[in-house]
């Protein structure tokens, strides 16, 4: 039996420090917006290399309230991926604007640049790429065209929390960076969690403010804001979880390596290709392979993990028919809905259980 994810050694891991975090939340009696949702805004800040850290709710929330702060609604246009989880499209339609998406590289999985000049209209305000699976988007050439148009960039940084671009952070690349916490990202607590990163002042004022039922001072509202904040617990645990990012994606890199290196040869099979600017924090490790059927059968008939990310794209679900993009709207979208399968990832991986899910690989696809 192989997992596709192993949520448990986490915990035996680190066990001690959360264990305390535990503790010292429950003996200070305080719960919401405190002294550990501070430090930890302080400690991701200067993990991710940006002046201010807001917690939040949630990854999706994160997305939403920043182009809440930025005022876009009904009107307006933001560029997303046709590529992508579906919560990049919810945070866009939340507010009342438009998605307008912009299909994959060639092979993907993130917004080709070269499409995106394309899709700016006179009423474009933002563009919100997303470095899916843990890699990074081509972020200076998308930069280069939002300063171009006069366009904001927010990044969807939910699968993608430690990575870089030519050595600097995702979520330190945009006007703004919108991270999830969600149990199974690379740094995840122990149910729901978000944050945004920027050096904006105003945006991170903003934000407090929005995530506070709009207000500063108690009982005093200064707009109609929202309940989505990170909260103490939440905050403390990932304080302890914060130190080890770096050494568990490093795992995951060598993980992702011996894949690459033991899947090299196979015809039929695509493994994940890393522009040699980015570096990528492997969130998943996903193939691309025609016999996906096949595959997926002879995984689970040894009993390993796999999982499609994602199996019908944001456009194709009924969640948006109405905007009436039907079949062959996004053909490079659809084509890797079709044929992409993440294979088992995560710190907690033994490499023999890599090396077995190789060799069931190469059976199935001989
Ligand atoms: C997980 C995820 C989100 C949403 O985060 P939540 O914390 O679950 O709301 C947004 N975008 C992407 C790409 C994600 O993977």
């Amino acid at each position: 039996m192989i997992p596709f994810l192993d949520m448990k050694s986490v915990y035996a891991e680190l066990k001690p420090e959360l264990d305390a975090a535990y503790a010292r939340v429950m003996e200070s009696g305080w719960f919401v917006l405190g002294r550990e949702v501070e430090a930890f805004e302080a400690e991701y800040a200067a993990y991710c290399g940006t002046k201010h850290c807001i917690g939040l709710g949630n990854g999706l929330e994160a997305l939403e309230l920043v182009l809440r702060a930025w005022d876009l609604g009904a009107g307006d246009e933001v560029i997303v991926p046709s590529n992508t989880y579906i919560a990049t499209w919810l945070a866009v339609t939340a507010v009342g604007a438009r998605v307008v998406p912009v299909e994959p590289t060639p092979g993907g999985p993130n917004i080709d640049p070269d499409r995106i000049a394309a899709a700016v209209t006179s009423r474009t305000r933002a563009i919100m790429p997303v470095h899916l699976y843990g890699q990074p988007a081509d972020m200076d050439a998308i930069m280069a065209l939002a300063a171009k148009h006069g366009l904001k960039v927010i990044e969807d940084v939910a699968q993608a929390q430690g990575a870089r671009v030519r050595g600097r952070r995702t979520g330190s690349l945009g006007d703004a960076g919108a991270h999830s916490f969600f149990p199974s990202k690379n740094i995840g607590a122990f149910g729901d969690g978000g944050a945004v990163t920027t050096d904006d002042a105003a945006l991170a004022e903003r934000l407090r403010v929005l995530r506070n039922y709009g207000s500063r001072v108690k009982y005093v509202n200064l707009e109609r804001g929202f309940n989505s904040r990170l909260d103490e617990l939440q905050a403390a645990f990932l304080r302890a979880k914060l130190p080890r990012l770096d050494e568990w994606n490093d795992r995951r890199r060598i993980i992702a390596a011996r894949y690459d290196d033991r899947l090299a040869d196979i015809p039929s099979l695509a493994l994940p290709n890393v522009p040699q600017w980015a570096e990528p924090v492997w969130h998943l490790y996903v193939v691309r392979t025609a016999r996906r059927a096949d595959l997926v059968k002879a995984l689970e008939n040894a009993g390993i993990g796999s999982l499609i990310h994602y199996p019908i794209p944001p456009h194709l679900q009924d969640a948006y028919a109405d905007l009436k993009q039907g079949k062959g709207s996004y053909p490079l979208a659809e084509k890797l809905a079709d044929t992409v399968l993440s294979l088992p990832m995560g710190p907690h991986m033994p490499l023999e259980a890599v090396d077995e899910v190789c060799s069931i690989v190469r059976q199935a696809l001989a």
